[in-house]
């Protein structure tokens, strides 16, 4: 019964244009999910199958949650998001159980995305000696290919450790799409700055070059750090600041560091 109450159906409200740039993965994700759903009869004329799953795969903090919750969005379709270690803690020695339900919900929530976060958690490579991973995982493959074309149900898993997940798990039918979603370039980086900014009292000293240029290593999360320290900054010096400055966000770049290293 606990397990039923966590696996809640959403409908996110996360936009493509909330997420700055990474206008590849956006795009190869619209191709892969929405135009299938959107125009069936194209694919049929065509004669392929859409794909069933999807793996995108970066350091952490780069938006891979956010990127999935907008498919969901724009998509129309419902999301059932659950964390790889969640099926091991919550659900000690029924995850097996935990996982059949996730899918019969899915099928019942259908169109709907059911997203894996951490999926190097579950879907481990085989042999490692853990036995009940080892059914996890079997589980998990024996669902994926019980989806039928017609279920609607798509399955979306993020990992910051593609090298860990089990071959078996990506084959097509499965997973049959991996995109990589890396550190944001300076492109992207300007864009989430700008986002961010929308809501923001940003001081006319801010030049936003600089902070792109200052920003090189740091993921998307820790950009929205910066921002929100630049403004705590600001509100220690004066809880009635109107602005955030130049000066606030140079406090802010020497707490937030970039946590991702280069391999
Ligand atoms: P993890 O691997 O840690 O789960 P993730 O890749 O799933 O990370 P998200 O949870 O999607 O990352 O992103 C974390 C937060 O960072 C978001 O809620 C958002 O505030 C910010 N963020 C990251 N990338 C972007 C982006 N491209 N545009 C706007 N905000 C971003």
């Amino acid at each position: 019964p606990s397990a039923m109450r966590e696996m809640i159906v959403q409908v996110p409200q996360v936009h493509w244009a909330d997420i700055g740039g990474n206008e590849t993965v956006k795009h190869k994700l619209k191709q892969a999910i929405e135009w299938p759903l959107k125009n069936p009869q194209s694919f049929e004329r065509m004669g392929i199958d859409p794909p069933r799953g999807v793996l995108m795969f970066g350091p952490p903090g780069c938006s891979k949650t956010l990127t999935a919750k907008a498919l969901a969005t724009e998509s129309g379709l419902n999301f059932i998001s659950i964390k790889g270690p969640e099926l091991f803690s919550k659900y000690v020695g029924d995850s097996e159980r935990a996982i059949r339900r996730i899918f019969a919900k899915a099928r019942s929530a259908a169109p709907a995305i059911v997203f894996f976060d951490e999926l190097d958690a579950l879907a481990i490579e085989r042999g490692s000696g853990n036995a009940v991973a080892d059914r996890v995982l079997a589980t998990l493959l024996t669902e994926m290919d019980g989806v039928e074309q017609r279920d609607d149900v798509i399955v979306v898993a993020a990992t910051n450790r593609p090298d860990m997940i089990d071959k078996a798990f990506l084959r097509p039918g499965r997973i049959d799409r991996i995109l990589h979603v890396p550190l944001p370039d300076a492109d992207t980086r300007r864009e989430i700055f700008r986002i961010r900014f929308r809501k923001m009292p940003i001081a006319d000293d801010v030049i936003l070059e600089e902070l792109v240029e200052k920003t090189v290593m740091y993921s998307g999360a820790e950009i929205s750090s910066v921002c929100r320290e630049a403004a705590l900054a600001a509100l220690e010096e004066d809880l009635n600041a109107n602005d955030v400055t130049r000066g606030h966000f140079e406090i802010a770049l020497q707490l937030v560091l970039p946590q991702t290293t280069q391999e």
